[in-house]
């Protein structure tokens, strides 16, 4: 029996790619989305939203059942499958997962970035041993403790704050001398008693036996070195573009790995179409996630007839 050929793919169930997923099944397009981990992507690691418009403040992972449910009432399938290969086939594409292959006319591509990593000496030991990348997630093992909090925009002060909650001190490190969080953040953050900011500072090694017991920090200006006793590290400094894929498709991607995509969120393979924070416009948020996601759909459903 000849395999489903779907209308669209959509790879990655993060706010772009479940927008994209309501908006094209609204247009009746046969539609399917796969996703690697976790369905709502970074929203389920943030526990307040705050920014986006109709709701006063929610938690991501609330947001993200909600956004999830709305897309499976229109009957979409969301299927927790790793997409591992995408390849062109005559008109249309062949999505390759862990588990199998599935055709498409049109592709949306919305796999979000991944947090990256410090690249320092003892990260990769203590992962899940006093290394974290998700507040959400392991704040509370950090109750009483002295923690790290690496890096200066929004993620890092909410993370602090979220932390701070559990913790008895956190002391966020910086490398330079000014924060990018939003004002409003900054002025929580300041205002907390537990949280310590440390400028200018970036950490070269994260030392312990079986747990983390301390960081070496390094001055950005003069180069001096300090042990500083800690407990654990929340890395906060942004995000690698889960591009990949594309890259190996041949879309063409910015000179920090972004995909570019023109105003209809169109790369420069016909059918292949991208959206949210994996493409290369410059704010990385909800809101914009979810407007790429829409614009993406409405692109695809044009370019298949629907
Ligand atoms: C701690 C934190 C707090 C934040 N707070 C806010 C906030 O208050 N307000 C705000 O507007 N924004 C906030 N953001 C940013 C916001 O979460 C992102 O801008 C938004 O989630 C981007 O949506 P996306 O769908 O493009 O990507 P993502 O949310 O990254 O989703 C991409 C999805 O694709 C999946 N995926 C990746 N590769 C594959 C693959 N090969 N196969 C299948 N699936 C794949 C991933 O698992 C992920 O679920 C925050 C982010 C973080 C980390």
């Amino acid at each position: 029996m000849a395999s489903v050929v779907y209308d669209i793919i959509i790879v990655g169930a993060g706010p772009a790619g479940l927008t994209a997923a309501i908006y094209a099944a609204r247009r009746k397009a046969r539609v399917v989305v796969f996703e690697a981990e976790t369905v709502g992507g970074q929203i389920t690691k943030t526990p307040l939203i705050e920014n986006y418009p109709g709701v006063l403040n929610i938690s991501g992972s609330e947001l993200a059942k909600k956004m999830q449910e709305q897309v499976r009432a229109l009957g979409v399938e969301i299927k927790i499958e790793r997409a591992v290969d995408i390849w062109k086939e005559g008109e249309g594409f062949v999505v390759k997962t862990e588990r199998a292959s599935y055709h498409s006319k049109a592709v949306i591509l919305a796999t979000g970035v991944q947090s990256k990593r410090l690249d320092v000496q003892g990260e990769e030991k203590f992962i899940g041993r006093g290394v974290s990348y998700c507040a959400i997630c392991d704040a509370p093992l950090f109750a009483n403790k002295t923690v790290v909090v690496v890096g200066g925009g929004d993620s890092a002060a909410k993370t602090a704050l979220l932390v701070a909650d559990y913790a008895n001190k956190v002391i966020l490190i910086h490398r330079r001398d000014a924060l990018r969080a939003e004002p409003l953040l900054q002025d929580r953050l300041f205002a907390n008693k537990k949280v310590q900011v440390i400028w200018n500072k970036v950490v070269e090694a994260i030392k312990g036996e079986n747990l983390v017991e301390g960081v070496t920090l390094r001055d950005t200006k003069t180069n001096e070195k300090i042990d500083l006793p800690v407990g654990g590290i929340f890395v906060e400094v942004g995000g690698i573009p889960a591009a990949v894929l594309a890259r190996k498709l041949g879309i063409e991607t910015s000179e920090k790995g972004y995909v570019k995509v023109d105003k209809h969120q169109r790369t420069n393979v016909n059918g292949f179409f991208a959206a949210g924070d994996v493409t290369d416009f410059p704010l990385r948020q909800v809101s914009t996630a979810v407007g790429e996601g829409a614009t993406a759909a409405i692109s695809a459903c044009e370019y298949i007839g629907k």
